[in-house]
């Protein structure tokens, strides 16, 4: 279902149970049910970087506000260069991934020593004293140049020089020219309200203290569907309700038609439906 329904840059990895394989919007569909039009990249998405936990496993850690629009970082496509405001919403900010399809797959989050110091990065916390278990599991690269860099990452050196070269000159003037990065109230929110910067979301990279972790276009929900009625029952073909058949959450057809109004929008929905869905059985049991 993935392969048919989400885009090809999508992460084979996902955060979702090993056995959440669509099974029940198969069964809606061989009880008469239809799918919903293709939404785009039928899903929500958050970038995540993969991290083999020592006790076995792998961990599919999204990188939604704590540390993409901190100031201090970069993400870079396979040419070394920037692609996008990194400190943009997760969906929006895999949709730009999406836009730039395999050159932007893997991404690359670069930041500095410090900046793991202080905010963290993926799964490291901030003020983790030795990063020496992130490195060695190959989770995060480590080195003294843009160039050591960039051969560990597969980019171009020169070009990955150049990019951090350009965002320190932003973070001294404290604007983005390129992506306008920390230009609105949400990136704002989600920088470093020191009140030295100039921009809460630009800060200078040190080159010689250089980190990267990569990062994978990940589905926190899919939008596409079973099609159903207000009171969350499933429809056929024809657009009439099979009697006793609802959906609800993920199996059910996007509400808001693919697009992602912000936190709360998956679980709002699966909440609100499976009420209306309960009603309107019960309803349907007191009247038996
Ligand atoms: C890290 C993360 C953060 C998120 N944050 C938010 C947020 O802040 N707000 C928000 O609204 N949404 C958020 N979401 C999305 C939200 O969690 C999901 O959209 C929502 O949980 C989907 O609910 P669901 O009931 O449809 O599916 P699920 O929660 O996946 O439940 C489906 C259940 O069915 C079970 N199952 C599967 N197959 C079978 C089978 N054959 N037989 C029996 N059982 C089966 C599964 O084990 C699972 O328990 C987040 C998602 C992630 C991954």
């Amino acid at each position: 279902m993935c392969t048919a329904n989400l885009p090809p840059a999508a992460s084979i990895h996902t955060p979702a149970g090993p056995f959440a394989c669509g099974t029940s919007i198969r069964l809606g569909l061989a009880a008469g049910g239809q799918l919903g039009p293709s939404l785009g990249s039928n899903g929500m998405w958050f970038p995540s970087s993969l991290w083999s936990r020592p006790a076995g496993g792998l961990a599919v850690h999204p990188h939604i506000a704590l540390d993409r629009a901190k100031p201090g970082s970069l993400i870079v496509n396979r040419h070394g260069e920037r692609f996008a405001n990194e400190a943009l919403s997760y969906h929006d900010f895999c949709e730009e991934v999406f836009r730039h399809g395999e050159d932007a797959v893997p991404a690359w989050m670069i930041v500095d020593r410090d900046f793991i110091h202080r905010y963290g990065l993926g799964v490291i916390r901030p003020r983790t004293r030795s990063l020496q278990p992130y490195v060695e599991s190959g989770y995060l690269k480590a080195a003294s140049s843009p160039e050591a860099l960039a051969a560990q990452i597969g980019v171009p050196g020169e070009a990955l020089a150049r990019t951090i070269e350009r965002c320190n000159s932003f973070a001294r003037s404290g604007q983005d020219e390129d992506f306008h990065r920390g230009e609105s109230a949400y990136q704002r929110s989600n920088g470093d309200p020191d009140r030295r910067l100039k921009n809460p979301c630009l800060g200078p990279i040190n080159p010689a203290r250089l980190h990267a972790v990569s990062l994978w276009p990940t589905p926190l929900a899919t939008a596409r569907g079973l099609v159903c009625g207000t009171n969350g029952e499933v429809l056929d073909q024809a657009g009439d309700p099979i009697h006793g058949l609802y959906a609800a959450g993920g199996d059910m057809q996007s509400v808001f038609g693919g697009q992602y109004p912000g936190a709360g929008a998956q679980i709002g929905q699966a909440m609100t439906f499976a009420w209306a869905a309960a009603r309107h059985t019960a309803n349907g049991l007191k009247q038996e």
